[in-house]
């Protein structure tokens, strides 16, 4: 690949909406550039004009000022350069798989003897091998995004611009489509030479890109951005990753975070677990949704009134969001922190992330997952908890202990409890590692 050759540079770009009264500007001075090699990542809250940025660069849309230029030449039209992956693909109901890829190939003139055997090669490439006669209805979400991405490949872009591809899939089909893609551009099959890819997911952000520029909005702009400079293959659990996702979640929530918050406030030396507090993730959201409206510290007696709970379970949701480092209590006032806002602020699948982010450092919920990994089948009967837990605590408490941490755990998607079995697993494919490049 050609490094060091700029591909895009986006110059003071702004783009408005609406006419009149109504007019509002979506996103306002955007600089950014992409050089050959590069593998970008752009993460911010919805509205803040990622799609606008990425339509803009693909020549969908005109900017209201500035100037894309693509290769040093401005951007007139629909850029031919690049292609757009959606969220999700309208494919051809009534053309199989191989018709639905070949079409994109004879739509760029290559005949369609030439067309059918390309097509073939690529729902290979993606991983579709054996469906290609199959129709769009008899495949999964997963699968119809696959070929979605085989048609976008067909073109052979120079550029690929992703607008968050995986959002619509189930986890286990993102994952694996993730892998395909990583594995596609890693090994440099294609003739991509760049990748922008819209995200609201900071560790697909930062388990695939080179650099993450992160945005805001009203207006929409970017704010900051960070090189990912973590060795790939890359996993959750290498040195390193879960640092910069907190720096990344820090920057979307407007602060920087204290280093101190780190591990939240959890001793993790055997013998001296501390106890999980047993309060469920609504009281803590609820909690810290109330303490996100007002700004500063506010008195704990004045909480529970507020929140109309009692002053036991509020006890008990306040250590919840202080263990997980979501507020900080001194001197009877309780204060959320800049990640504690973000939580309170996040959408629900970016709440489960920085939650899970958190719940998986405190030693109970590592000692629960470190045993599940230790299992080839990765799954143990609860019993096994129980009976070590009672070891160390008292029946009734060890039960509930074991509650709280299924509870959390599941929420947080990093384990699955069957009530009728009675068995704990792990949420694959999260906690699966990702095998070396051997
Ligand atoms: P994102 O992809 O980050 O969620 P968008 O680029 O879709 O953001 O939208 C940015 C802002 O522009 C939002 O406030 C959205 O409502 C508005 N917007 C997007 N497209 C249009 C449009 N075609 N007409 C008017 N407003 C739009
Ligand atoms: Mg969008």
């Amino acid at each position: 690949m050609d490094s060091k050759t700029t591909l895009l540079r986006v110059d003071k770009v702004s783009r408005d909406y609406g006419t009149g009264e109504r007019r509002f500007t979506a996103v306002k001075d955007i600089n950014l550039t992409l050089q050959a090699g590069e593998f970008v990542a752009l993460l911010g809250p919805s509205g803040c004009g990622k799609s606008t940025l990425l339509r803009m660069i693909t020549g969908l849309i005109a900017p209201s000022q500035g100037t894309v230029f693509y290769r040093d030449k401005p951007v007139i039209g629909v850029n031919p350069h690049t292609t757009m992956v959606f969220q999700s693909f309208a494919l051809y109901p009534w053309l199989s798989v191989l018709g639905n890829v070949a079409l994109a190939l004879q739509a760029r003139g290559i005949p369609t003897d030439e067309s059918q055997q390309r097509a073939i090669k690529l729902i290979d490439l993606v991983g579709m091998d054996g469906f290609e006669n199959a129709y769009p209805r008899e495949l999964s979400g997963g699968m119809r995004q696959k070929v979605g991405f085989a048609r976008a490949l067909a073109v052979e872009p120079e550029m690929l611009c992703l607008d968050e591809p995986f959002s619509a899939l189930d986890v286990l089909s993102a994952e694996a489509l993730r892998g395909e893609l990583l594995e596609l551009w890693t090994n440099q099959r294609l003739p991509i030479q760049a990748i922008l890819m819209v995200s609201h997911n900071i560790e697909e952000a930062i388990s695939m890109a080179d650099r993450i520029v992160v945005m805001d909005k009203e207006p929409g702009r970017i704010v900051t951005e960070f090189p990912v400079n973590l060795p790939r293959p890359r996993s959750r659990t290498q040195p390193g990753f879960e640092a910069l996702m907190d720096r990344i979640y820090a920057a979307i929530a407007g602060r920087t975070e204290p280093e101190a918050l780190e591990v939240g406030t959890a001793p993790g030396a055997p013998g001296q677990t501390r106890l999980l507090p047993p309060s469920s993730v609504n009281a803590l959201a609820g909690m810290l949704e109330h303490l996100n409206e007002a700004e500063g510290k506010h008195d704990i007696y004045q909480l529970d009134h507020d929140l109309e709970i009692d002053m036991e379970d509020l006890v008990h949701t306040i250590e919840m969001a202080e263990i997980l480092g979501f507020a900080t209590v001194a001197a009877g006032d309780i204060q959320i922190t800049p990640l504690g806002e973000a939580f309170a602020e996040a959408s629900i699948l970016a709440r489960k992330d920085i939650f899970a982010n958190r719940a998986r450092r405190l030693p109970m919920i590592t000692w629960l997952l470190d045993m599940l990994r230790s299992v080839p089948e990765g799954n143990l009967p609860r019993k096994v908890f129980d009976t070590a837990l009672q070891v160390e605590f008292p029946e009734d408490i060890a039960d509930r202990q074991l509650d709280t941490a299924i509870d959390w755990g599941r929420y947080a998607e990093l384990l699955v409890y069957d009530d009728r079995s009675e068995r704990l697993s792990l949420d694959i494919p999260d906690e699966v590692e990702t095998p070396s490049a051997a």
